[in-house]
Protein backbone atom coordinates (compact mmCIF):
# COMPACT_ATOMS: atom_id res chain seq x y z
CA UNK A 1 0.00 0.00 0.00
CA UNK A 2 1.15 3.38 -0.60
CA UNK A 3 1.45 5.41 2.69
CA UNK A 4 3.01 8.47 0.88
CA UNK A 5 1.18 10.64 -1.84
CA UNK A 6 2.79 13.19 -4.48
CA UNK A 7 0.18 15.69 -4.71
CA UNK A 8 0.24 19.31 -6.67
CA UNK A 9 3.44 20.10 -4.80
CA UNK A 10 3.07 18.32 -1.41
CA UNK A 11 3.99 14.74 0.28
CA UNK A 12 0.68 13.64 1.78
CA UNK A 13 -1.15 10.71 3.62
CA UNK A 14 -2.15 8.43 0.80
CA UNK A 15 -5.57 8.10 3.20
CA UNK A 16 -6.44 11.61 3.00
CA UNK A 17 -4.89 12.55 -0.66
CA UNK A 18 -7.25 13.97 -3.10
CA UNK A 19 -7.98 16.07 -5.72
CA UNK A 20 -10.22 18.90 -6.62
CA UNK A 21 -13.59 17.99 -8.48
CA UNK A 22 -13.00 19.70 -11.69
CA UNK A 23 -9.59 18.65 -11.93
CA UNK A 24 -9.85 17.30 -15.62
CA UNK A 25 -8.48 13.94 -15.47
CA UNK A 26 -11.66 13.80 -13.36
CA UNK A 27 -13.81 14.87 -15.36
CA UNK A 28 -12.77 14.27 -18.49
CA UNK A 29 -9.73 11.48 -18.61
CA UNK A 30 -7.85 14.85 -19.44
CA UNK A 31 -4.51 13.23 -19.01
CA UNK A 32 -1.30 10.81 -19.41
CA UNK A 33 0.25 8.82 -16.73
CA UNK A 34 3.82 6.53 -16.63
CA UNK A 35 3.79 3.24 -14.50
CA UNK A 36 7.79 2.64 -13.67
CA UNK A 37 9.20 -0.59 -12.03
CA UNK A 38 11.29 -0.55 -9.25
CA UNK A 39 13.48 -2.72 -8.57
CA UNK A 40 16.12 -3.30 -5.73
CA UNK A 41 15.23 0.24 -4.61
CA UNK A 42 16.67 1.46 -8.62
CA UNK A 43 13.79 2.95 -10.93
CA UNK A 44 13.55 0.83 -14.30
CA UNK A 45 14.06 2.37 -17.28
CA UNK A 46 13.45 6.10 -16.01
CA UNK A 47 15.01 7.89 -19.57
CA UNK A 48 12.76 5.81 -21.85
CA UNK A 49 9.94 6.40 -19.69
CA UNK A 50 10.29 10.38 -19.11
CA UNK A 51 10.60 9.83 -23.06
CA UNK A 52 7.71 8.16 -23.62
CA UNK A 53 5.48 10.85 -20.85
CA UNK A 54 6.92 13.92 -23.05
CA UNK A 55 5.12 12.48 -26.50
CA UNK A 56 2.37 11.96 -24.58
CA UNK A 57 1.92 15.33 -22.99
CA UNK A 58 3.39 16.77 -26.55
CA UNK A 59 0.45 14.90 -28.35
CA UNK A 60 -2.32 16.15 -25.98
CA UNK A 61 -0.58 20.04 -25.38
CA UNK A 62 -0.58 19.20 -22.08
CA UNK A 63 2.04 21.67 -19.78
CA UNK A 64 5.37 19.72 -18.36
CA UNK A 65 4.29 19.47 -14.60
CA UNK A 66 7.91 20.43 -14.00
CA UNK A 67 11.52 19.44 -15.40
CA UNK A 68 12.89 16.05 -16.21
CA UNK A 69 15.36 16.51 -13.32
CA UNK A 70 12.88 17.84 -10.78
CA UNK A 71 10.18 15.36 -11.69
CA UNK A 72 13.09 12.65 -11.10
CA UNK A 73 14.13 14.04 -7.40
CA UNK A 74 10.21 13.96 -6.66
CA UNK A 75 9.43 10.24 -8.20
CA UNK A 76 12.37 8.98 -5.74
CA UNK A 77 11.50 10.86 -2.54
CA UNK A 78 8.11 8.99 -3.33
CA UNK A 79 9.88 5.75 -3.50
CA UNK A 80 11.98 6.41 -0.48
CA UNK A 81 8.78 7.75 1.52
CA UNK A 82 7.11 4.82 0.97
CA UNK A 83 10.29 2.41 1.35
CA UNK A 84 9.58 0.31 -1.80
CA UNK A 85 12.41 -1.81 -2.64
CA UNK A 86 10.67 -3.75 -5.66
CA UNK A 87 7.33 -2.39 -7.11
CA UNK A 88 6.09 0.17 -9.17
CA UNK A 89 5.78 3.88 -9.51
CA UNK A 90 2.55 5.65 -10.69
CA UNK A 91 2.80 8.82 -12.22
CA UNK A 92 -0.09 10.88 -13.78
CA UNK A 93 -0.41 14.38 -15.39
CA UNK A 94 -3.40 16.28 -15.96
CA UNK A 95 -4.82 19.48 -17.50
CA UNK A 96 -5.25 20.61 -14.48
CA UNK A 97 -8.47 22.24 -12.49
CA UNK A 98 -10.85 24.39 -13.85
CA UNK A 99 -14.71 24.96 -14.73
CA UNK A 100 -16.00 22.43 -16.42
CA UNK A 101 -15.77 23.28 -19.90
CA UNK A 102 -14.88 21.02 -22.93
CA UNK A 103 -12.02 23.30 -24.76
CA UNK A 104 -8.64 23.79 -23.46
CA UNK A 105 -8.84 26.37 -20.31
CA UNK A 106 -6.85 29.80 -21.31
CA UNK A 107 -4.33 28.93 -18.20
CA UNK A 108 -3.92 25.99 -17.74
CA UNK A 109 -1.73 24.61 -14.83
CA UNK A 110 -1.28 20.92 -15.02
CA UNK A 111 -1.89 18.90 -12.12
CA UNK A 112 1.03 16.32 -10.78
CA UNK A 113 0.37 13.04 -8.58
CA UNK A 114 2.98 10.53 -8.05
CA UNK A 115 2.31 6.87 -5.69
CA UNK A 116 4.38 4.60 -5.26
CA UNK A 117 3.81 0.81 -3.70
CA UNK A 118 5.55 -2.50 -3.14
CA UNK A 119 4.18 -5.04 -5.91
CA UNK A 120 5.36 -8.94 -6.10
CA UNK A 121 6.92 -9.74 -9.56
CA UNK A 122 4.63 -12.11 -11.75
CA UNK A 123 4.43 -15.85 -9.01
CA UNK A 124 6.83 -18.93 -9.70
CA UNK A 125 3.48 -20.70 -11.12
CA UNK A 126 2.95 -18.03 -13.53
CA UNK A 127 6.27 -18.06 -14.95
CA UNK A 128 6.52 -22.12 -14.94
CA UNK A 129 3.37 -23.28 -16.22
CA UNK A 130 2.09 -19.46 -18.24
CA UNK A 131 -1.39 -17.85 -18.26
CA UNK A 132 -4.26 -18.02 -20.75
CA UNK A 133 -5.59 -14.73 -22.61
CA UNK A 134 -9.24 -14.59 -24.02
CA UNK A 135 -9.71 -12.61 -27.01
CA UNK A 136 -11.82 -8.83 -27.54
CA UNK A 137 -12.78 -6.98 -30.43
CA UNK A 138 -10.18 -3.75 -30.03
CA UNK A 139 -12.85 -0.93 -29.89
CA UNK A 140 -10.38 2.05 -28.54
CA UNK A 141 -9.54 5.19 -30.16
CA UNK A 142 -7.40 6.16 -32.79
CA UNK A 143 -4.52 7.28 -30.92
CA UNK A 144 -3.69 4.56 -28.71
CA UNK A 145 0.26 5.30 -28.50
CA UNK A 146 -0.85 7.98 -26.55
CA UNK A 147 -0.24 6.96 -22.63
CA UNK A 148 -3.71 8.31 -21.78
CA UNK A 149 -5.65 7.92 -18.46
CA UNK A 150 -9.10 7.21 -20.60
CA UNK A 151 -8.73 3.44 -20.51
CA UNK A 152 -12.52 2.35 -20.12
CA UNK A 153 -11.59 0.03 -23.49
CA UNK A 154 -8.69 -1.18 -21.51
CA UNK A 155 -10.60 -2.08 -18.07
CA UNK A 156 -13.68 -3.72 -19.91
CA UNK A 157 -11.76 -5.94 -21.76
CA UNK A 158 -9.19 -6.88 -18.32
CA UNK A 159 -12.74 -7.06 -16.67
CA UNK A 160 -13.97 -9.29 -19.17
CA UNK A 161 -10.08 -11.88 -18.93
CA UNK A 162 -10.65 -12.09 -15.28
CA UNK A 163 -14.24 -12.96 -15.32
CA UNK A 164 -12.83 -15.86 -17.86
CA UNK A 165 -10.20 -16.69 -15.58
CA UNK A 166 -7.78 -15.72 -17.96
CA UNK A 167 -4.53 -13.22 -17.27
CA UNK A 168 -5.18 -10.75 -19.86
CA UNK A 169 -7.37 -9.98 -22.98
CA UNK A 170 -5.71 -9.84 -26.45
CA UNK A 171 -7.49 -6.99 -28.10
CA UNK A 172 -8.55 -7.80 -32.49
CA UNK A 173 -8.75 -4.89 -34.97
CA UNK A 174 -11.47 -5.03 -37.36
CA UNK A 175 -8.50 -7.07 -40.15
CA UNK A 176 -8.20 -9.86 -37.13
CA UNK A 177 -4.44 -8.54 -36.37
CA UNK A 178 -4.04 -9.09 -32.75
CA UNK A 179 -3.17 -5.11 -31.77
CA UNK A 180 -1.45 -5.67 -28.22
CA UNK A 181 -3.09 -6.92 -24.36
CA UNK A 182 -5.68 -4.49 -22.55
CA UNK A 183 -2.27 -3.65 -20.47
CA UNK A 184 0.67 -5.71 -21.82
CA UNK A 185 1.95 -6.17 -25.58
CA UNK A 186 1.86 -9.21 -27.35
CA UNK A 187 4.00 -11.77 -28.85
CA UNK A 188 4.24 -15.02 -30.82
CA UNK A 189 6.63 -17.51 -31.84
CA UNK A 190 5.01 -18.43 -35.23
CA UNK A 191 4.32 -21.53 -37.18
CA UNK A 192 7.67 -21.24 -38.73
CA UNK A 193 9.49 -19.82 -35.54
CA UNK A 194 9.76 -16.28 -36.02
CA UNK A 195 9.38 -14.21 -33.02
CA UNK A 196 7.00 -11.39 -34.05
CA UNK A 197 5.67 -8.56 -32.22
CA UNK A 198 3.20 -5.50 -33.41
CA UNK A 199 4.93 -2.55 -35.05
CA UNK A 200 4.44 0.95 -33.78
CA UNK A 201 1.63 2.75 -34.68
CA UNK A 202 -1.18 5.06 -33.42
CA UNK A 203 -2.93 1.65 -32.86
CA UNK A 204 -0.43 0.35 -30.16
CA UNK A 205 1.34 1.76 -26.81
CA UNK A 206 5.15 1.27 -27.58
CA UNK A 207 5.63 -0.64 -23.80
CA UNK A 208 8.95 0.15 -22.39
CA UNK A 209 9.33 -3.78 -21.72
CA UNK A 210 9.03 -4.51 -25.46
CA UNK A 211 11.55 -1.85 -26.42
CA UNK A 212 13.94 -3.33 -23.71
CA UNK A 213 13.21 -6.89 -25.41
CA UNK A 214 13.62 -6.02 -28.73
CA UNK A 215 16.84 -4.12 -27.78
CA UNK A 216 17.75 -7.08 -25.94
CA UNK A 217 17.15 -9.41 -29.06
CA UNK A 218 19.29 -7.05 -31.47
CA UNK A 219 22.32 -7.56 -28.84
CA UNK A 220 21.41 -11.49 -28.73
CA UNK A 221 21.27 -11.78 -31.86
CA UNK A 222 17.65 -13.01 -32.20
CA UNK A 223 15.65 -11.63 -35.29
CA UNK A 224 12.27 -10.20 -34.49
CA UNK A 225 9.47 -9.62 -36.94
CA UNK A 226 7.67 -6.67 -36.23
CA UNK A 227 4.58 -7.25 -38.47
CA UNK A 228 1.15 -7.68 -37.10
CA UNK A 229 0.04 -11.18 -36.48
CA UNK A 230 -3.63 -12.40 -36.72
CA UNK A 231 -5.61 -14.12 -34.64
CA UNK A 232 -5.07 -17.38 -36.43
CA UNK A 233 -1.49 -16.94 -36.70
CA UNK A 234 -1.49 -16.79 -32.74
CA UNK A 235 -3.58 -19.68 -32.34
CA UNK A 236 -1.21 -21.34 -34.53
CA UNK A 237 1.78 -20.15 -33.04
CA UNK A 238 4.03 -22.26 -31.01
CA UNK A 239 4.73 -19.84 -28.58
CA UNK A 240 2.90 -16.70 -26.72
CA UNK A 241 3.94 -14.34 -24.57
CA UNK A 242 3.18 -10.74 -23.03
CA UNK A 243 5.57 -7.83 -21.73
CA UNK A 244 4.95 -5.55 -19.23
CA UNK A 245 6.33 -3.24 -16.83
CA UNK A 246 4.69 -4.86 -14.22
CA UNK A 247 4.65 -8.43 -15.73
CA UNK A 248 7.95 -8.30 -16.98
CA UNK A 249 7.43 -11.29 -19.84
CA UNK A 250 4.40 -13.33 -19.02
CA UNK A 251 4.23 -16.88 -21.38
CA UNK A 252 1.13 -17.84 -22.58
CA UNK A 253 0.12 -20.99 -23.10
CA UNK A 254 -3.72 -20.58 -24.17
CA UNK A 255 -5.57 -18.24 -25.85
CA UNK A 256 -9.36 -18.50 -25.97
CA UNK A 257 -9.40 -21.74 -24.58
CA UNK A 258 -6.79 -23.41 -27.59
CA UNK A 259 -3.96 -24.39 -26.36
CA UNK A 260 -0.81 -22.59 -27.78
CA UNK A 261 2.21 -24.86 -28.92
CA UNK A 262 2.70 -28.17 -26.45
CA UNK A 263 0.71 -26.00 -23.33
CA UNK A 264 4.15 -25.35 -21.62
CA UNK A 265 6.18 -22.13 -21.95
CA UNK A 266 8.26 -22.79 -24.72
CA UNK A 267 12.16 -22.13 -25.40
CA UNK A 268 12.06 -18.57 -26.69
CA UNK A 269 10.24 -17.18 -23.39
CA UNK A 270 12.85 -19.00 -21.56
CA UNK A 271 15.46 -17.06 -23.95
CA UNK A 272 13.35 -13.55 -23.69
CA UNK A 273 12.87 -13.45 -19.98
CA UNK A 274 16.56 -14.47 -19.23
CA UNK A 275 17.49 -11.51 -21.19
CA UNK A 276 14.80 -9.54 -19.81
CA UNK A 277 15.64 -10.17 -16.19
CA UNK A 278 20.07 -9.78 -17.10
CA UNK A 279 18.35 -6.34 -17.89
CA UNK A 280 16.52 -5.53 -14.85
CA UNK A 281 19.54 -6.90 -12.76
CA UNK A 282 22.18 -5.62 -14.50
CA UNK A 283 24.70 -6.42 -11.64
N1 LIG B 1 -0.04 -1.68 -23.96
C1 LIG B 1 -0.93 -1.12 -23.11
C2 LIG B 1 -2.29 -0.78 -23.62
C3 LIG B 1 -0.56 -0.85 -21.78
O1 LIG B 1 -1.43 -0.27 -20.95
C4 LIG B 1 0.73 -1.21 -21.35
C5 LIG B 1 1.16 -0.99 -19.92
N2 LIG B 1 0.84 0.23 -19.42
C6 LIG B 1 1.62 -1.80 -22.25
C7 LIG B 1 1.20 -2.02 -23.55
C8 LIG B 1 3.02 -2.17 -21.84
O2 LIG B 1 3.80 -1.03 -21.69
P1 LIG B 1 5.05 -1.01 -20.68
O3 LIG B 1 5.96 -2.11 -21.12
O4 LIG B 1 5.63 0.34 -20.88
O5 LIG B 1 4.51 -1.25 -19.32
Amino acid sequence: MSRIAYVNGQYVSHRMAGVHIEDRGYQFADGVYEVIAVRDGELVDLDPHFDRLDRSLDALEIAQPMTRGALGVVIDQTVRRNRVRDGIVYLQVTRGVAPRSHPFPPDPESALVITARAMAPPSAAIIEHGVRVVTMADIRWGRCDIKSIALLPNILAKQNAVESDAYEAWLIDENGIVTEGSSSNAWIVNADGALMTRDLSKSILGGITRSAVLDACAEDGIEVLQNGFSLAQALNAREAMVTSTTSFVVPVVDIDGSQVGDGRPGPVFQRLRALYMAHLNPR
